[in-house]
C-alpha cells in the first residue's frame, strides 16, 4: 500500500477540517480523555448529528445510488482521523446511524426507508439496540422474547437488558421469536418498535460510573404493525448478522488512542511520575501498543481498499483495541497515586476525574460488540484453524 494521500485525498481532508473548524464550536470539544458523559450532554449530541446530517457527512460511505457520497475506505478513515483530531463529540443516535440506517438501506422496504432513513440520520427520530436479554448475550440466539399474532398486529412480550440510550430512544430495532418451534437461529423477527407506546417499560441501570445509560427494557403487549418488520418476520437472523456486520467497521480508531498515549504522558510528568520505572515501561508500552494498532488499521485499509471484505482478523482489531485501551487507562489511573482512587466527582480528583470516568467506561469496551472471551473463540477456530472447544 502506499501510504501517502492522494491530492484528491488531503484535498478532501482539508474540506472536512475546514467545515469542522466552522461547524464545530470550541466549548463542544473534547473534555479530555474521558470525553463526553452521556447522562450531561444528550442536547450537545443531538445537536452535533443535526449538523453532520446537513452537512451531508453522515452517509460518507454510502454508494451514491442510496444517497451517500460513495467515500473509499481511505477518504472514510480520514474523515475518522479528523473527527478525533478536532475532539468532536460523539452523536446522540449512534446506533441507528451506524447499524440501522446502513441496514435499511439495503434491506428496508421502500415505506421504511421513506418513514425512518431520513429522520434516524438527523437525529429527529433517536433509536436504541433491543438484542441482549438477561439469558442470552453472547449467545445471542438463546433469546426469548416472543412476537405473536393477534388481530393483525405483532404483539411483543419478554425482557431486554442492556440496550443504551433506552431511556431516551423514541424508537428500538429489537429481535423477538415467532416462531419457537423452530431451531434457535430460525424463527426471529426484527421488529421496529415505538418506545412510547403503553406495553413498554424502560429502566435505567446505575453503572459504577454513577451513570444510567444504558437500560433494562420490559415488553409486556407491546405492539408492532407488519409494516416495521425488517426483512421477513423469519429474517431476523440474518438481518442482527448484517447490522454486526457494520458494528465491526467502525468503532475503533488509531487517532484517539494516540491522542490519549500523549495525554497520559502528560499527565505522567505532571504527576511526577516518569521516575519510576515501571511507569516509564507501562507508557512506552502504551505508545508502542498504538502504533501497532495502526499499523494493523492500514493492514484492514489496504484490504478494504482492495474491495476485500473484513474477514474474521476484524476480531483481532476488537480483542486488541480494547485490551489495550484498559491497561492505557489502568496505568493513567495508577500514576495518580492515591488520587487516582478518587471517585470523578471529587473535587481533589486529578483533570477533573476524566481518567477515573475513562478507566471504568473502558471496563465495558471488552464486554460489548463481542466479548474478548467470544473474540479469542473466533480467532482460534477461524483464523488459528484451531479445534473447536467443548
Ligand atoms: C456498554 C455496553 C453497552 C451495550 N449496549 C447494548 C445495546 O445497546 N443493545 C443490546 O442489545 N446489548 C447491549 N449490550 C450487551 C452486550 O451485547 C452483551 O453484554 C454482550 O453480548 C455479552 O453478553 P452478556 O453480558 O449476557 O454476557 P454473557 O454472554 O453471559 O457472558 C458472560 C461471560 O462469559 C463469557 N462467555 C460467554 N460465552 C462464552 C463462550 N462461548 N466461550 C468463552 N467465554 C464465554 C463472556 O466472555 C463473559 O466473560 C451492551 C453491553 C455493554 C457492556
Amino acid at each position: 500500500m502506499d501510504l501517502r494521500n492522494s491530492p484528491e485525498e488531503e484535498a478532501f481532508r482539508a474540506e472536512f477540517r475546514a467545515w469542522l473548524d466552522a461547524n464545530l464550536p470550541p466549548d463542544w470539544q473534547h473534555r479530555g480523555v474521558g470525553g463526553y458523559r452521556e447522562e450531561e450532554d444528550e442536547e450537545i449530541q443531538r445537536e452535533w448529528q443535526r449538523r453532520l446530517y446537513e452537512g451531508g457527512w453522515l452517509t460518507l460511505a454510502w454508494p451514491r445510488e442510496r444517497g451517500g457520497r460513495g467515500a473509499t475506505p481511505v477518504m472514510q478513515s480520514i474523515y475518522q482521523e479528523e473527527l478525533a483530531l478536532s475532539g468532536a463529540p460523539p452523536i446522540i443516535g449512534r446506533l441507528g446511524v451506524s447499524l440501522l440506517a446502513p441496514l435499511l438501506s439495503v434491506y428496508g422496504s421502500d415505506w421504511q426507508k421513506e418513514t425512518y432513513l431520513a429522520s434516524i440520520l438527523s437525529g429527529e427520530l433517536v433509536f436504541c439496540q433491543g438484542f441482549s436479554e438477561p439469558n442470552a448475550g453472547s449467545d445471542l440466539a438463546a433469546l426469548q422474547s416472543r412476537a405473536e399474532r393477534s388481530d393483525g398486529k405483532w404483539v411483543l412480550n419478554g425482557q431486554k437488558t442492556w440496550s443504551s440510550g433506552a431511556h431516551y430512544a423514541d424508537r428500538s430495532f429489537l429481535l423477538a421469536r415467532t416462531d419457537p418451534s423452530l431451531p434457535p437461529h430460525h424463527g426471529i423477527g426484527m421488529f421496529l418498535v415505538d418506545m412510547k407506546q403503553p406495553g413498554i417499560e424502560v429502566r435505567p441501570i446505575i453503572q459504577m460510573t454513577g451513570s444510567g445509560e444504558f437500560c433494562e427494557i420490559f415488553l409486556s403487549g407491546a405492539l408492532v404493525e407488519d409494516r416495521d418488520v425488517v426483512g421477513s418476520a423469519s429474517d431476523g437472523w440474518r438481518m442482527a448478522m448484517a447490522t454486526f456486520g457494520f458494528e465491526r467497521n467502525g468503532l475503533a480508531n488509531a487517532t484517539r488512542f494516540e491522542r490519549a498515549v500523549a495525554a497520559l504522558a502528560e499527565l505522567t510528568r505532571q504527576e511526577g511520575a516518569g521516575s519510576d520505572d515501571t511507569v516509564r515501561q507501562r507508557v512506552a508500552q502504551a505508545r508502542i501498543e498504538s502504533h501497532i494498532f495502526r499499523v494493523n488499521g492500514l493492514r484492514s485499509l489496504t484490504r478494504a481498499q482492495q474491495g476485500m471484505v473484513p474477514g474474521p482478523e476484524a476480531s483481532l482489531t476488537k480483542l486488541f483495541w480494547s485490551e489495550m485501551d484498559k491497561r492505557l487507562q489502568e496505568t493513567a489511573v495508577s500514576v495518580q497515586g492515591m488520587y487516582g482512587a478518587l471517585a470523578p466527582e471529587s473535587p481533589w480528583s486529578i483533570a477533573e476525574g476524566q481518567w477515573q470516568y475513562g478507566w471504568m467506561w473502558a471496563q465495558a469496551e471488552t464486554i460489548y460488540a463481542g466479548s474478548s472471551e467470544i473474540q479469542r473463540n473466533i480467532i482460534a477456530e477461524r483464523v488459528l484453524g484451531l479445534p473447536r472447544g467443548r
